[in-house]
């Protein structure tokens, strides 16, 4: 038995033809029936072997390339003209 964070899980799968259902799609009540072996982490998503799309929405769960912030430093720009 695992533990999950509960944001790590990204989405489910539910019913007899394991449909995938992303977090946006799915009922509380399908969260509480899910078992281990129906959840997607965000780690299965980030790895890429695999892609997945919501049944419902037909979105694409989204690979989180690590957190990277948008924070970009300011350039130096010298232009010393050499002589
Ligand atoms: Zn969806």
């Amino acid at each position: 038995m695992g533990i999950y964070r509960d944001e790590e899980i990204v989405a489910l799968r539910v019913g007899e033809t394991r449909q995938v259902i992303c977090r946006d799609c799915s009922t509380p009540q399908q969260w509480t029936d899910t078992k281990e072996d129906d959840i997607i982490t965000q780690q299965s998503v980030d790895k890429k072997d695999l892609v997945y799309f919501c049944d419902t929405c037909k979105k694409r769960l989204k690979v989180q390339e690590g957190k990277r912030t948008a924070v970009q430093h300011s350039r130096l720009v010298s232009s010393k003209s050499s002589q």
